[in-house]
C-alpha cells in the first residue's frame, strides 16, 4: 500500500507535468504511448486501491456524480465587481483620483485584456486544488468545484504549497461557442445568447460530465499570496510561472495617455481575437499604492474597467409575439421598427423565454438598445427607461397556443413554455420544415412558403403526407406554375432515396440531433431494427445517455408517430443504412470507437472513416471515456489532450495504416 501511494504520487506529477507542457506549453516531451501508459498505470493502481485516489487526481477530469445544486460559500475577502469607465474622460478622472490620493504626478498602471466571461475565486491549499467559487454577489458565491475540476486549462495540483487563491476568468472561444450552440440547435434544445452566457450555463451544470464536454478556458487576473510580491504584473508573473493561463497581452504603463493609447489600439485589433472582449483592466501597478487608494463600499478605488464602446443601435419594441417551435416551445420575439446595425437590417430580436423578459424588464412600445451577439445574432441589451411614456405594456405570455388554441404548459422546474397539442399547424410546419432540410432529406424549394401554403391548405397534416401530394392538388396553391409543381414533387420524390441516417435526423426525435442520427444509423441499419431496440440496448451505446435513450423509445412508440411512419413506409421511402457493405477487411476495429484528429497527410479524412468503418468500427466526432482510439494527424488539436486524460489509445497515421492493412 505504501509503495502503490508513492508510485501514485510519482505518477500524478509525471502526468500533471506533461498535461502542462502539452497544454500550456503546446511542447510535449513525451511520446504518446508512453503518456498513455502512464495514465493507464495510475488508472489501475487507482482501481485497485480506491482509497489512494486523490480528487485532484489526473484521471479525474472526466466529471464525477451529479448533484442536486450549488452550495453558497462565502469568500475569503470580497471578489468585488470594477467600477466601469466608458470614454476618455472617464478613464482621466479615474488617474486623477488616483494621482490626488497618492500625491504624485504620474501613476504606473498595468493594463489587461478584459475578457468576457464568469469570473471564479481558486482557492488552493498544499498545493492543491480545493475549492472554486463564483462571484455571486461578491460576498458569497455559489461552490462549483466539481466543475472546474474539468477544465483542463486550471492545475489540478500546483507547485507552491502555502494557501493561494487565484481569481481569473472562464470563457469560451468563439468556435466552441458555435459549436455547442450548433449541437443544442440539432438536437432542439435553445441556443446560447453569447459566449459568456454559455460558460456560466456549463459551469453551472449538475452533471459535471456535461461541463467536461465543453471545452472551458481561463485566464488567471489576480492572486492572493503569502510571497510578498510588490508589483501586480510580478503577482500576474508569479501566476505564470505556476502555470495559470495569463493572458500574454498586458503590459505596463506610465501616465494615463500611454494607457489610453494601448486601450484604443484593442478597440479594432480585438475582433481578431478567437475569444470576446468587452474592454481593458486598469490596475495601479504597485501593490502597496492599490491599499493606499483603498476600496468604496462596492469597488476597489485602484482599477477600472474600460469599456469599448459596442455597436449599438437604439430602437422601438413594436410588439412582442410568440413563435411556437418544432417540438412545441413557445419563443417570446421582439418585433422592432427596422434599424441598420453592424451590416444588416434588424426587425426582430430573440427574448428567449419569460425569465429574460423579466430580467430585461422590457415592455412592448419601450424604447431599446440593440446589439448583435458574436456578431450574428440581434439582442435586445436594454430598455431606455428614461424614454417612456406610460404608453409601455407589459408582455403576458398567452394562456393559449397562438396557432392551436390549446392550452400552453409549463413544467415544473422548467422555463420554456411548450403547447403539447402535436396537431398544432404551427409545429406541424416547423417539423415539415425540419424533415425536408439539408441534413435531413433535403428536399430543394420546399421552403416556409410552400410549408406554410400546404398545412393551411389541408394538404398535409404531417411529412407523411408529402408523399401523397398530386401535381393537381399543388399546381392549385397560390404562385405555383407548372414548372415549379413539377420541381417540387421530383424534388420530394428524389428524397425517397435518401440515406438512413438522414432519414432518422429528419425525423425530429427530441434530443437526437445529426450525430445521434449517426450513431443509431451505424449500429441499426434498418429502421425496423432501431424501432424494436429497447432503451436499456440504446443507453449501451456510445454517446447515447438515458435521456436520450427515453426520448427514442417513446417517440416510436407515440401512436401519432407510427400513423406518419406508416405513411413513409407505404411511400417507399428508404428506411435502410445503405453504407452497411460486406468488408473483406479484417475486424480490426469491431466494436471499438474511432476518433480522428488532425490534418492525416497520406489521406482525405473521409478515406480514413472509410477504413475504420469496414474494418468493423465506428467513427466518432468527439473524444468521450468511451472512446477506444484516437487517430493522431498533424495539428491534432483539443482531442489529443482530451484522449489522454481519457486513458484513450493513441495512433498516429502511419500506425493507423498498419493496424487496418495489417489486418
Ligand atoms: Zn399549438
Amino acid at each position: 500500500m505504501k509503495a502503490a501511494e508513492k508510485r501514485m504520487s510519482e505518477l500524478t506529477r509525471e502526468i500533471n507535468e506533461h498535461n502542462y507542457r502539452y497544454y500550456s506549453e503546446g511542447n510535449p516531451v513525451i511520446g504518446d504511448t508512453e503518456y498513455d501508459r502512464l495514465v493507464k498505470e495510475l488508472k489501475d493502481l487507482e482501481e485497485k486501491f480506491p482509497l489512494l485516489r486523490r480528487p485532484d487526481s489526473p484521471t479525474q477530469r472526466v466529471g464525477g456524480q451529479p448533484i442536486d445544486g450549488f452550495v453558497t460559500v462565502r469568500h475569503l475577502r470580497p471578489m468585488l465587481s470594477l467600477d466601469n469607465g466608458y470614454s476618455r474622460e472617464e478613464v482621466c478622472d479615474f488617474d486623477q483620483r488616483v494621482r490626488k490620493l497618492l500625491e504624485v504626478a504620474q501613476v504606473e498602471y498595468t493594463v489587461e485584456l478584459k475578457i468576457d466571461g464568469v469570473a471564479l475565486s481558486l482557492i488552493y491549499q498544499s498545493g492543491r486544488f480545493l475549492r472554486a467559487i463564483t462571484r455571486g454577489d461578491g460576498i458569497q458565491g455559489d461552490d462549483v468545484t466539481e466543475n472546474v475540476r474539468t477544465i483542463s486549462a486550471i492545475p489540478l495540483q500546483i507547485d507552491y504549497t502555502d494557501p493561494i487563491e487565484v481569481r481569473g476568468e472562464a470563457y469560451l472561444s468563439h468556435d466552441e461557442f458555435a459549436r455547442i450552440n450548433h449541437q443544442r440547435e440539432s438536437e432542439g434544445e435553445p441556443v446560447f445568447v453569447n459566449p459568456r452566457n454559455a460558460t456560466a450555463g456549463s459551469l453551472k451544470q449538475l452533471d459535471s460530465k456535461e461541463t467536461a464536454r465543453r471545452k472551458i478556458l481561463f485566464f488567471a487576473w489576480a492572486g492572493f499570496l503569502t510571497e510578498d510580491l510588490k508589483e501586480h504584473r510580478l503577482v500576474l508573473d508569479f501566476l505564470r510561472k505556476h502555470r495559470f493561463p495569463v493572458n500574454p497581452q498586458s503590459r505596463v504603463f506610465k501616465g494615463i495617455d500611454a494607457v489610453m493609447e494601448y486601450c484604443n489600439s484593442w478597440e479594432e485589433q480585438r475582433h481578431t481575437l478567437p475569444y470576446d472582449t468587452d474592454g481593458m483592466v486598469i490596475k495601479v501597478n504597485h501593490l502597496a499604492w492599490q491599499d493606499v487608494v483603498g476600496f468604496t463600499s462596492k469597488n476597489p478605488r485602484w482599477a477600472l474597467a474600460y469599456k469599448f464602446p459596442a455597436e449599438q443601435a437604439t430602437t422601438r419594441v413594436k410588439d412582442i409575439v410568440v413563435q411556437v417551435g418544432r417540438l412545441g416551445t413557445i419563443t417570446p420575439i421582439a418585433e422592432l421598427e427596422p434599424v441598420f446595425l453592424s451590416g444588416s437590417t434588424v426587425s426582430r430580436a430573440s427574448l428567449h423565454n419569460q425569465d429574460e423578459i423579466k430580467r430585461l424588464g422590457v415592455k412592448i412600445g419601450d424604447r431599446v438598445f440593440i446589439e448583435k451577439a458574436g456578431e450574428i445574432i440581434p439582442q435586445v441589451i436594454r430598455v431606455i427607461a428614461e424614454l417612456r411614456t406610460g404608453e409601455e405594456t407589459d408582455f403576458v405570455m398567452p394562456e393559449n397556443c397562438p396557432a392551436c388554441a390549446s392550452r400552453l404548459h409549463q413544467a415544473e422546474g422548467e422555463v420554456a413554455v411548450r403547447c403539447l397539442n402535436i396537431r398544432c399547424p404551427a409545429q406541424v410546419k416547423e417539423r415539415v420544415l425540419h424533415f425536408a432540410g439539408r441534413d435531413a432529406m433535403d428536399i430543394e424549394g420546399l421552403g416556409t412558403e410552400m410549408v406554410t401554403a400546404l398545412v393551411d391548405k389541408g394538404l398535409i397534416s404531417d411529412f407523411g403526407d408529402l408523399y401523397f401530394l398530386t401535381y393537381e392538388k399543388v399546381i392549385e396553391l397560390d404562385r405555383m406554375a407548372k414548372k415549379s409543381t413539377e420541381n417540387i414533387l421530383a424534388a420530394i420524390a428524389k428524397s425517397k432515396e435518401r440515406d438512413l441516417v438522414n432519414f432518422l435526423f429528419g425525423l425530429g426525435i427530441r434530443h437526437a440531433g445529426t450525430r445521434a442520427a449517426e450513431i443509431l444509423a451505424e449500429n441499426f441499419f434498418t429502421l425496423e431494427e432501431l424501432e424494436q431496440a429497447p432503451a436499456e440496448k440504446l443507453i449501451t451505446l456510445r454517446e447515447i445517455g438515458p435521456v436520450l435513450a427515453e426520448s427514442i423509445v417513446d417517440f416510436f412508440q407515440d401512436a401519432e408517430t407510427r400513423k406518419v411512419i406508416g405513411k413513409l413506409k407505404i411511400a417507399g421511402v428508404n428506411m435502410v443504412q445503405k453504407e452497411k457493405k460486406a468488408s473483406t477487411r479484417k475486424q480490426v476495429f469491431a466494436g471499438k470507437s474511432v476518433v480522428i484528429t488532425g490534418i492525416l497527410e497520406g489521406m482525405a479524412r473521409s478515406e480514413a472513416e472509410r477504413l475504420v468503418k469496414e474494418s468493423g468500427g465506428r467513427v466518432s466526432g468527439s473524444v468521450s471515456q468511451k472512446t477506444d482510439y484516437l487517430v493522431v494527424g498533424k495539428d491534432p488539436g483539443s482531442k489529443l489532450d482530451k484522449a489522454r486524460g481519457f486513458g484513450v489509445k493513441i495512433l498516429t497515421e502511419e500506425e493507423f495504416l498498419e493496424f487496418v492493412r495489417g489486418g
